[in-house]
C-alpha cells in the first residue's frame, strides 16, 4: 500500500491544476460544479488549504477526493490516477526487491548513474518501441540516436521506452521509463533517486548567440520538435513548474543569448505554464497551436 509521504505528495498536487486535468474550466478561483447541475461556476478553490468546496451541493474535499467523486474511483484507484497523471511514482509500482531492502522511503537516495550508463552506450529498439517512436510519433531517426532512447522487457514481458536524462556536461542524472503497452499502468516508472527534470540540456552546447530554443512540456512533445528541425529543451509538467528548474532557465538566460519560443499545450495548464515562464525568461515568445492540436506532438503528425 502507499506510505504516508507518498499520500502527501498526492494531496499537496496544485487543487486546481487537478481539477484542470479533470476537465474542468477553473476561473478566478472558481469553476461549474460537477456534482450538481450548475449554470454559474459554485464550486471555489481554496489555494492556501489546497481544498475545493461547492457552497450549493456541499461537496468539499482535497486533491483526492476531487478525483475520487469525479471518476467515481475509490481510493486506490484515485491514487494511482493522480499519480500517473502527475508522473508520480508509486511505491507499490517499484520493483520488489527495492521495496523489501528499503522500507525508508528516501529522496536523498542517490541515483546510481554507473549501473545504467551502459544501456544507453547501445541502445536497442525492440519492435515495439520502434512501431511508438517511428510509426505512431514519425520521429526522425537521428533525433532518436541523440537522444539515445532505449528499451527493454521486464520479467513480466512489458515493454518499456527508456528515456535517459543527461546534464549539461552529459552526465546521466536520471531515467523515465515509458510502458508500451497501450492503457497500462502505471505509463512511467524511475528508477530510485531519478533527477528527471528538464529534458535535453546537452543541447545547449549547441547553441550559437541569436539561436532559437524551443521548450516543451514532456520528452515527447521535445522528440517532435526536435524532428522538425529545431533546438528544444522539455519541462516535465506543466501542473510542476518546480523552483529549481525555474531558477535553471533563469540561468540559461543570463548565460546564453538566445531566444526562448513555445507552443503553449491547448489547455489551461499548458498557459499557465507559459505565464510561470514568462516571469523568469520575459522575452518568451507565445505561438498559438490550431484549434484541433492539443500539444506540439499532435501539431507535428498533423504537417506530415
Ligand atoms: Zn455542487
Amino acid at each position: 500500500m502507499m506510505d504516508r509521504l507518498e499520500l502527501q505528495k498526492l494531496r499537496d498536487l496544485p487543487i486546481e491544476g487537478v481539477a484542470e486535468r479533470l476537465g474542468l474550466t477553473v476561473k478566478h478561483h472558481k469553476a461549474l460544479c460537477p456534482f450538481h447541475d450548475d449554470r454559474h461556476p459554485s464550486l471555489s478553490f481554496k489555494v492556501s488549504k489546497n481544498t475545493y468546496r461547492c457552497f450549493v451541493c456541499g461537496a468539499s474535499g482535497g486533491t483526492i477526493d476531487l478525483v475520487m467523486r469525479h471518476l467515481g474511483k475509490d481510493f486506490k484507484e484515485a491514487c494511482r490516477w493522480l499519480a500517473d497523471k502527475h508522473n508520480i511514482i508509486l511505491d507499490e509500482w517499484k520493483p520488489s526487491t527495492q521495496k523489501d531492502t528499503q522500507k525508508e522511503p528516501s529522496p536523498l537516495c542517490t541515483f546510481d548513474a554507473k549501473k545504467y550508463e551502459k544501456f544507453f552506450e547501445r541502445p536497442w529498439l525492440l519492435l515495439e518501441a520502434r512501431k511508438f517512436l517511428f510509426e505512431e510519433r514519425r520521429l526522425d531517426e537521428r533525433v532518436v540516436r541523440w537522444c539515445r532512447l532505449t528499451s527493454w522487457k521486464d520479467k513480466q514481458q512489458v515493454p518499456w521506452l527508456q528515456t535517459p536524462y543527461y546534464d549539461r556536461e552529459g552526465k546521466l542524472v536520471g531515467i523515465q521509463n515509458r510502458n508500451l503497452v497501450k492503457g497500462a499502468l502505471p505509463r512511467f516508472r524511475f528508477p530510485q533517486g531519478s533527477e528527471c527534470s528538464i529534458y535535453n540540456l546537452p543541447v545547449l552546447n549547441l547553441l550559437k548567440p541569436g539561436d532559437t530554443l524551443w521548450i516543451t512540456e514532456g520528452c515527447s512533445d521535445c522528440w517532435a520538435m526536435l524532428s522538425a528541425g529545431h533546438k528544444a529543451i522539455a519541462i516535465p509538467s506543466a501542473t510542476l513548474l518546480k523552483r529549481k528548474d525555474a531558477e535553471q532557465l533563469s540561468i540559461i538566460n543570463s548565460q546564453l543569448s538566445i531566444e526562448f519560443h513555445m507552443y503553449p499545450d491547448r489547455d489551461e495548464p499548458g498557459e499557465r505554464l507559459f505565464m510561470q515562464l514568462k516571469e523568469r525568461l520575459p522575452n518568451i515568445v507565445h505561438h498559438q497551436l490550431p484549434p484541433d492540436c492539443k500539444d506540439f506532438s499532435d501539431y507535428y503528425l498533423s504537417r506530415r
